[in-house]
């Protein structure tokens, strides 16, 4: 499956981190610890092609001109498992406006059930990144996609660890100018939806629940 606007990831730090997050003995601290750094490189990359401002300032010799980051960014995890990306993501854009959204996958049919809606309003200066670390079928997704494109932001983006096919394809069909960047394409989805051969759980496995 390759496709321009699905970025996926091939730092050596990325690959290394993955295979630790997909490994069923890493603790949890390392779990923990394997996540930040792995989901700091994704947003590092997510970032790639915003727009700069050109600032004055001045270094210990000299008056200059040099860029910063100008967009305004809203990042949505999706809660609960896109809260465990919100840290690096916040780490890496302090700036940033976050938008929470809950949804709860019925463990039977996987549609996405709402619970909780609370985000900053959205103008056409925003650029909305999203997070969730495992784009499975991609509904969740695709749910929040459907509330938040209609607001017209500047931009949105999807920040993923693992995603399948399926949830690609979901997406990409509606919103093929979507910008999705993950560490991993995965082969497929078993009968339960999760991801294969994925990592499981990835909030049970972040935040020690069973
Ligand atoms: N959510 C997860 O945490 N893991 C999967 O494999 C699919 C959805």
């Amino acid at each position: 499956m390759s496709n321009s606007h699905l970025h996926v990831i091939n730092h050596p730090f990325v690959i290394d981190s993955l295979t630790h997050l997909r490994d069923k003995t890493t603790p949890i601290f390392k779990f923990r610890h394997h996540s930040n750094q792995l989901c700091r490189l994704l947003f590092g990359e997510a970032i790639r092609g915003l727009d700069f401002k050109q600032c004055q300032i001045e270094t210990p010799l000299a008056k200059i001109k040099s860029p910063k980051l100008k967009d305004e960014i809203i990042i949505v995890p999706i809660l609960r498992s896109g809260l465990a990306m919100l840290y690096s993501a916040i780490d890496l854009l302090p700036k940033s406006k976050i938008g929470f959204v809950g949804l709860e996958r019925n463990e039977k049919t996987a549609i996405a059930n709402k619970y909780y809606w609370k985000l900053p309003k959205i103008t056409k200066n925003n650029i909305v990144i999203i997070t969730d670390p495992m784009l499975a079928t991609g509904g969740s997704v695709k749910y929040v996609l459907d509330q938040i494109s209609p607001q017209k932001p500047k931009e949105i983006r999807i920040v993923t660890v693992i995603s399948a096919p399926e949830g690609i394809k979901l997406i990409h069909r509606k919103y093929p100018k979507i910008h999705i960047y993950t560490a991993s394409l995965d082969k497929k989805l078993n009968t339960q939806k999760y991801i294969v051969p994925g990592l499981g759980d990835y909030g049970d496995r972040y935040f020690g629940t069973e």
